[in-house]
Order: C-alpha cells, then structure tokens, then sequence
C-alpha cells in the first residue's frame, strides 16, 4: 500500500515523499481513508506508531478544500488537544512539515510562556490550533480566540489529558465548539474514563486498535537489575559508565527525584540534564535539543515529560524507578527501537517495586530476565 491510495493533494504526497515516509503505517491505513470520509474516530494508538500523520494528513486535506489567504483574520477549522509542551510543539511541527506545499496557517499554544505571540497568531487568523487545554482555554476566557468555526476536533493521548486533569477545560472548551463537527480521539489506553469521555464526544464513531510499532517484547531487550533503593545510584552511574558514550534516557517517578538525580549524576562527572513538568518551556526545550544533537549523555526524565518525545536512534532506556501504572512502562520504553531498530530496557527495581515488576511482567506475558 502507499500513500497515492488516499488520494491525498498532490502539495501532500510531495511532503509525505519529502519526509521520507513511504508505507503507510498501520494506524495510518486504517485512519487517514475513515478520517478523509468523514467519520469520527476513536482509536487506540501509541506514540511512535505514526499516529500523528494519521490525522494531520486528513485534517491538510480538509482544509486545503477552502485554501485560505496568507494573512487576514478567520477563525480556526481544526483544533487538536495534546497533554504536554513538547507533544505540542511534535504536533505542530508534524503539521508543518506535512503542510509545506499548502497555505494553511498554523498556531501552537501553551503555558509556561508569554501569551503575546501566541495573541498575535491569533489576531493574523489561523486554520490549525495545537493546544494544550489549560492555555487555550485561557485564551477563550480573554475572548482571543474563536472556536465557533472548528470543524476537527483531535484529542491526541486523551488518556494522558485526563491523568494530568485537563477534563474540565476539555469540556469548557468543548462546550465552545460547533455541534457539527468530525472527531478524532487518540488513545494509548481505554480505561472507562475514556470510554466515558468518548461517548461523550464521538458520534457514532469508527473503532481503531493498533498494536504498537515495535511491541517491546519482541524488538527490546529487557533486563532487570533486583538493588537496594540505597545501591541505586552508584550502579546506574557503572551502567551508563559501562555503556561507554551511548545516550540515556533515565526514568524516575517523581520530579523532584529527577532532579536529584541528574544533580547526583552530573557530580559523577555525566554530562545530564533533568527535564520535567516544573522546568521551564525553555529549560525543556534547551536539554531536548541538547539531548537530540548529542550534547548531553543522560537525559532524566519524569513520564509525564517525556510522553510524546519524539528521539529517534535512542537505544537505551534506563527505569530508575518503575511506573505506578504497568502502562507506563510501554510509555517509556516505546521510545527505543522505533522504526525496527531494537534497543534495551534496563529496570532498577527495590524489594518494594517488586509488585510493580509482576504487574508489569504480567501486562508483557513474560517475565523480565534478571541481569548478570
Ligand atoms: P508518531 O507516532 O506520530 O509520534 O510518529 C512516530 C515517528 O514515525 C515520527 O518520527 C514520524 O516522523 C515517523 N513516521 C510517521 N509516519 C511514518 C511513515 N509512514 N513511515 C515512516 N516513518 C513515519
């Protein structure tokens, strides 16, 4: 299959090309045909499964029908809602890249910055919102921006929007929405919350199951390490000494535990940094590009900062700490191997995780083997 099948416009095919996509994954042939005819989605997809072009492509096509003008004020026909900072700005650059041949005009908003220029985005006229919930409906509250024109709605890692407790200003803002409207809802899980937001939302939608891209258990190699909490630190630091210049991504559960961390690490004389929900957008973005250009070795990361990372070649993912919830696991791991590369998850885990380490084993149908 290729992406000629969707009939998508020409400026499309030539960016899909250009980006170098030339299969359509598995969410995407499903998706893009459902999403083009017009129905509402609900779909079950992780990050790394290509679920993002899965609905930026409908959403170009749709927009390209009434190409819009390069400036003058209009109100937006697609918003898409997102958890974090950094999957915002993935989005929207996803959204760019795919929509380079095409006029339409994007914005991307969310906290932890100055409002003015997202303001001023606003004021010129765009067609594309990305939008973590919280800032956007700030901007609804001021009256700067109008949502009575949205004919998309995408919720992305909607299971992810509620942990973090976006559902009021979801619904606030989806209270601000036309009724006519085509949805697309984007989920790693469907507990009932979800499942009740969903219903909700979706009108008689169609039902999508994608199994991840790589399934960890068969592309990772897993590896656990059984530690006193105490015997953590100095054995990550011989690990990721042992692994010579390759990079790391580092799990911890807590913010503060992941500042400690890299403090910790740094003074071992690893070039590290933290990134997590109480840094600023700027800090983030600075240790992600540092990260991404190779600059820094160690990257600790929360999950809730690290959901939507998009870094490619990542071999090697260390659970300082193991999630809470088996899910995150996944999450965290998701990230290695993408594209069939195979990569290695590394787990520290005390006497007291070892609950978390069945449950998660439990979740895999296997059980993680015990490192030498
Ligand atoms: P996503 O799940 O949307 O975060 O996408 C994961 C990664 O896969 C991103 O780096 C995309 O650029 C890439 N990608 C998306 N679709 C394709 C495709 N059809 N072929 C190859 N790579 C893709």
């Amino acid at each position: 299959m290729s992406f000629e099948t969707f009939n998508l416009h020409p400026a499309l095919l030539r960016a899909v090309a250009e980006a170098g996509y030339t299969v359509p994954t598995p969410i995407q042939a499903r998706a893009i045909p459902l999403a083009l005819a017009g129905h509402d989605l609900q779909a079950a997809a992780q990050t790394g499964t290509g679920k993002t072009a899965a609905f930026a492509l409908p959403i170009l096509q749709r927009l390209d029908a009434a190409v819009s003008e390069p400036r003058g004020p209009r109100a937006p026909r697609a918003l898409v809602l997102v958890p974090t900072r950094e999957l915002a700005a993935q989005v929207a650059e996803s959204f760019q890249d795919l929509g380079r041949h095409l006029k339409q005009r994007g914005v991307l908003i969310f906290g932890g910055v100055g409002p003015k220029p997202q303001v001023k985005a606003l004021a010129e006229g765009v067609d594309i919102i990305v939008a973590t919930p919280g800032r956007l409906l700030d901007h609804l509250q001021l009256r700067l921006v109008d949502l009575s024109r949205i004919e998309m709605l995408v919720l992305d890692e909607a299971d992810r929007m509620l942990d973090m407790g976006f559902i009021r200003p979801i619904r606030k803002l989806i209270a601000a929405l036309p009724k006519q409207r085509q949805n697309l809802l984007f989920s790693a899980t469907f507990s009932n919350e979800i499942r009740e937001l969903a219903r909700g939302i979706l009108r008689d939608p169609q039902s999508i199951d994608i199994a991840p891209r790589n399934t960890p258990v068969e592309l990772i190699d897993h590896r656990v390490y059984h530690v006193d909490t105490a015997q953590k630190h100095p054995l990550l630091t011989r690990i990721l000494n042992d692994g010579g210049n390759r990079q790391s991504l580092v799990f911890t559960r807590t913010k503060h535990g992941a500042n400690r961390l890299a403090e910790r690490l740094a003074r071992d004389g690893l070039s590290c940094a933290a990134i997590h929900g109480n840094k600023s957008q700027g800090a983030r973005t600075r240790a992600l590009e540092e990260f991404k250009q190779g600059k820094i070795q160690v990257l600790v990361a929360t999950d809730i900062a690290a959901r939507g990372l998009d870094i490619e070649e990542l071999p090697h993912v260390v659970n300082f700490e193991l999630p809470h919830v088996p899910e995150d696991y996944v999450h965290r791991i998701g990230r290695t191997g993408r594209a069939g590369r195979s990569g290695e998850a590394v787990s520290l885990v005390s006497r007291d995780e070892r609950d978390r380490l069945r449950a998660i084993e439990k979740m895999l149908g296997r059980t993680i083997p015990v490192a030498a």
